[in-house]
C-alpha cells in the first residue's frame, strides 16, 4: 500500500474540489461545461501543465489536461463528463441542489454522484502526479467531456482529435458504486411514423388506419427481435414502446400516427440488424397496402459494449483492487455512458469504475459519499502508478 497517496487523498481535498464543481451548473440543455473547463483549470494553476481546450462554441467545451510519460508511445485516460442533466424538482430538493451542502458522510448536490465525484477523483490522480512530480511510464490523458447526457459532442471531438490514438486502456468515471463496470446496454430509439387514409368512423373499409397499422407494425417488430438471449452482466435485450400518439376523434379514421421505440440491447445484437429488420416489416406492410406509409426515424443510436473479464487489463486491475483491499465485483451497466461513443472505432479494452451509486443518477437529492471519492481516487493513483 502507497501510504503517500493516502495522505495525499484527504476527505478535505476531495470535498473542496467537488464543492467547487457541484456549484457550477452544468445542465442540459445549455450546458455551459466552459464554466466547468475554466473552474479545473484553475485547480491546476499552480502547476505548469499540458492541456487542450476543446470549444464547441456557445459557452460549451471539453478539456483535455495530459501528463506526459516516458514513453509517448502509449497512454492511459480517464473520461468524465463535466455536464449534468437538468433539475426539474428545485423545491423539492433537501438542499438547493447547487449549493454542494454536506450532511455527515454525503454531498448532495446535482452532479455529485453523475459525475463531478468522479471528475473529482481524476483531477486529485492529476494533481498527485504533478504534487510529487512523478513521470509515469506512459502519457496519462485527462478527459473532460461535454454533453454526454445528450449527443455525446465532447467525447467524439476528443476521439476525432487522435489524442487517444495510442490509448491502450480507458476508465471511464461514471458512478458504478465502485464496482468494475465492464459492459453497458446500447440504446436504439426509433421514431415510426404512419401515414393512412382518413376516412369518416362509420366507414373504415374506405380508409387505411393508421393506429391500427402502427400497432399492427409494433408487434410483428418487437416479435422479430431477440429479448431472450442473455448476457450474465446485463440481462436481455429490452423493447418498450415508451410514446404513442395519433387519432383526432372517435368517429374519424385516424391519418398519421407515431411511436417511439427504446430498444436497449445487449452486445450481441447488432443494431444495424435490428434497423434493417424494422425497415423488412415496414416495407412488407407497405408492400400489401396502397396509401399507406411507414417510415422510420433513428433518433439515438449507441452500441452495446463490453471487455472481457479475462484481458489483462482487468486482471491487473481486479489484483490490485484487492491488493488496496477493495472488493471489485465485476458490473454491468444499463445506461451508456461516454464509452458508447468512442469504444467502437477505438476498439480499446475500457471499465466503468467510479465513485458513488448509479442509481442516485439523476434523482433528486442526488449524492454521493465524500470517501467514495477518495477510494476510487486512490485506485487510479495507484494504477497509473504501477502501469
Ligand atoms: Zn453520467
Amino acid at each position: 500500500m502507497n501510504q503517500s497517496i493516502k495522505d495525499f487523498i484527504t476527505l478535505d481535498k476531495c470535498k473542496t474540489i467537488l464543492e467547487k464543481l457541484v456549484k457550477i451548473n452544468s445542465t442540459h440543455p445549455k450546458g455551459n461545461e466552459m464554466d466547468m473547463v475554466r473552474a479545473i483549470l484553475t485547480i491546476f494553476e499552480k502547476y505548469n501543465i499540458e492541456y487542450k481546450v476543446f470549444d464547441h462554441s456557445e459557452n460549451r467545451g471539453s478539456l483535455v489536461i495530459t501528463i506526459p510519460g516516458t514513453s509517448s508511445k502509449e497512454s492511459i485516460a480517464f473520461l468524465g463528463h463535466i455536464d449534468t442533466v437538468p433539475v426539474e424538482d428545485y423545491d423539492e430538493w433537501k438542499y438547493p441542489p447547487f449549493d454542494a451542502v454536506v450532511d455527515g458522510e454525503y454531498m448532495y448536490g446535482r452532479g455529485s454522484a453523475d459525475m463531478k465525484g468522479g471528475v473529482t477523483s481524476m483531477i486529485i490522480t492529476a494533481l498527485y502526479l504533478l504534487e510529487k512530480k512523478i513521470t509515469p511510464s506512459k502519457d496519462i490523458h485527462f478527459c473532460f467531456t461535454a454533453d454526454e447526457e445528450l449527443n455525446g459532442i465532447g467525447a467524439l471531438a476528443i476521439k476525432d482529435s487522435g489524442i487517444l490514438d495510442g490509448t491502450k486502456e480507458i476508465f471511464i468515471a461514471e458512478p458504478s458504486d465502485e464496482k468494475l463496470g465492464l459492459a453497458e446496454k446500447g440504446a436504439l430509439w426509433i421514431e415510426v411514423v404512419v401515414d393512412g387514409l382518413s376516412a369518416h368512423g362509420s366507414r373504415p373499409d374506405l380508409g387505411v388506419n393508421s393506429i391500427e397499422y402502427l400497432i399492427e407494425y409494433i408487434n410483428q417488430f418487437r416479435t422479430a427481435i431477440d429479448c431472450e438471449s442473455t448476457n450474465p452482466l446485463l440481462g436481455k435485450t429490452t423493447f418498450s414502446v415508451n410514446e404513442f400518439n395519433g387519432g383526432v376523434k372517435t368517429n374519424v379514421i385516424p391519418t398519421q400516427s407515431k411511436a417511439s421505440i427504446d430498444i436497449r440491447t445487449i452486445p450481441i445484437h447488432s443494431h444495424e440488424d435490428i434497423i434493417n429488420k424494422g425497415k423488412e416489416i415496414a416495407d412488407k406492410l407497405m408492400k400489401d397496402k396502397n396509401s399507406l406509409s411507414i417510415r422510420l426515424n433513428v433518433e439515438n443510436n449507441r452500441p452495446a459494449v463490453e471487455t472481457d473479464r479475462e484481458h489483462e487489463f482487468i486482471k491487473k486491475l481486479k489484483g490490485l483492487c484487492e491488493k488496496l483491499s477493495y472488493e471489485a465485483s465485476y458490473k454491468g451497466l444499463h445506461f451508456y455512458t461516454d464509452a458508447s461513443q468512442i469504444i467502437p472505432d477505438l476498439k480499446v479494452p475500457f471499465v466503468i469504475l467510479g465513485p458513488g451509486d448509479d442509481a442516485m443518477a439523476h434523482q433528486r437529492n442526488e449524492r454521493i459519499e465524500l470517501s467514495s471519492v477518495a477510494r476510487i481516487a486512490e485506485i487510479y493513483t495507484n494504477y497509473v502508478l504501477e502501469n
